[in-house]
């Protein structure tokens, strides 16, 4: 996309979020990116190239090795989940809900930055690591009291029954969550503007959203820094960064 596509493709966007009535954000990995959470697939400084989801992310390799997962989250995740701050993304679709001009956010992620930022109807398709579950007795602590744990017990064990712990987050090979499921499609088919940001839209379900939102007569926006398949269905690409991105798209909606 060469500078004038770009200035094209951000009018038509900005015209589209002046006109919408009922916006829906649908979001990924990359809106996170620039608050220092590395995204799964992006080819440097992405969770995928240091680590392989199938000793890490999957249900399977959990059950039967946990231990490779704790170490991940206590060296890796928990730091940059703490560390990390909501960026101009988070902030401008905060500010949106805020003034009546969104709706909801959608997302895949799993670090809280929406709720950090301020937004209020958050749907987390894929969990949060801010709860830990026991799968025995289903007692939950919080991410920090595991964090404390973790440094004398690897892996942590229920301090009720003693049963196995896991991160309220959906790994590959667990079902998603039905009534966040059904609460996204619910908003995707009633949306008249989705825009979908920081999102390859590899993983189900994130490329049943846009095209929900689409087979009801929504327009789409995508904003993300690479080409993803659905670029050919959306109204408007965006291939730049969420938070270079975003802001103005708020400003169009009304925001100062
Ligand atoms: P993904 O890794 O598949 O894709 C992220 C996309 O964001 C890429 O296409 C990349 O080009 C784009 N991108 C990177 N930086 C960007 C930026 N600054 N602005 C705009 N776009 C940018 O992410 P996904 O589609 O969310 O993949 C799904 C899985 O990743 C989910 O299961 C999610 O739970 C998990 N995940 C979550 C987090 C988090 O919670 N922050 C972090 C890593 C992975």
């Amino acid at each position: 996309m060469n500078q004038s596509e770009h200035a094209t493709a951000r009018q038509s966007a900005e015209e589209y979020v002046r006109s919408a009535r009922r916006i829906v954000a649908f979001t990924g990995a990359g809106i996170s990116a620039e608050s220092g959470i590395p995204t799964y697939r992006d080819a440097e400084n992405s969770l995928w190239s240091k680590y392989e989801p199938d000793k890490l992310a999957t249900i399977d390799a959990f059950m039967s090795n946990s231990t490779l997962y704790w170490r991940f989250f206590q060296d890796v995740r928990y730091q940059a989940i703490k560390r990390a701050r909501p960026n101009a993304a988070h902030l401008a679709l905060a500010a949106m809900e805020r003034a009546g001009r969104l709706q909801a956010v959608i997302t895949q992620n799993i670090d809280g930055l929406h709720q950090a930022a301020g937004s209020r109807e958050v749907i987390e398709l894929h969990g949060n690591t801010r709860t830990i579950r026991c799968l025995a007795c289903q007692a939950e602590y919080g991410m920090d009291e595991i964090f404390e744990q973790l440094k004398y017990e690897l892996p942590p064990a229920c301090l009720r029954c003693g049963g196995r712990l896991k991160p309220a987050v959906v790994f590959f090979g667990e079902e998603l969550p039905g009534d966040a499921m059904e609460r996204a499609a619910k908003l995707a088919n009633a949306c008249d503007l989705l825009i979908a940001v920081g999102s390859s839209l590899v993983v189900y379900p994130a490329a049943a959203i846009p095209t929900a939102a689409k087979r009801n007569g929504a327009r789409l926006i995508i904003v993300n820094r690479t080409a993803t398949p659905y670029d050919d269905l959306a109204d408007a690409v965006l291939r730049e960064s969420a938070g270079e991105v975003l802001p103005p798209l708020a400003r169009a909606a009304g925001i100062r």
